[in-house]
C-alpha cells in the first residue's frame, strides 16, 4: 500500500514493524492499536494486515478480512467500552480518510454524538 507519492503508509509500516504502536491485539490477519492522536478516552484503530486501501477498494476476495475485522473490533470494543462504542471506517476524501490503508476506528468511553461531523 503506498500513498499518492508511492511511499508506504503510515500503516504499512507499523504492520512491517518499522514503526511502533501501542498494540492491543494481532492475530495473522488483523493488528489493533491505539491511535496517536485520540479523539475520545477509548480510541483503537483495527486494521489488516493485507494493503488494501480503504472499503471503495473491496471485492470478494476480501470478505473474510473484512468480517474477521468486525468481529474483532466488537471484541476489542466490548471488553475497553463495556457502556458502549462506536465502529467508524472513514472512506476517501470526503469520508474523511487520511491514512490510504483501511481501518476500523473503535470509539468510546464518553457518550458519542450524533450525526458526526
Ligand atoms: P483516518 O483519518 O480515518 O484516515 O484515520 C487515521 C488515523 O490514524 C487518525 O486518527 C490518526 O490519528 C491515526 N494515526 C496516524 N498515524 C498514526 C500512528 O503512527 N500511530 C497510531 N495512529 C496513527
Amino acid at each position: 500500500m503506498t500513498d499518492a507519492a508511492t511511499q508506504p503508509t503510515i500503516f504499512a509500516r507499523i504492520v512491517r514493524g518499522e514503526v511502533p504502536c501501542n498494540k492491543v491485539y494481532e492475530d495473522e490477519t488483523c493488528l489493533a492499536f491505539h491511535d496517536v492522536s485520540p479523539v475520545a478516552p477509548v480510541h483503537v484503530l483495527v486494521i489488516p494486515k493485507a494493503p488494501v486501501e480503504s472499503l471503495g477498494h473491496i471485492d470478494g476476495s476480501h470478505e473474510a478480512m473484512l468480517g474477521h475485522l468486525l468481529m474483532k473490533a466488537g471484541e476489542i470494543g466490548q471488553q475497553l467500552c463495556p457502556d458502549g462504542f462506536r465502529v467508524v471506517a472513514n472512506t476517501g476524501s470526503d469520508g474523511g480518510q487520511t491514512v490510504a490503508h483501511l481501518h476500523l476506528h473503535i470509539l468510546g468511553g464518553r457518550a458519542m454524538g450524533w450525526p458526526p461531523g
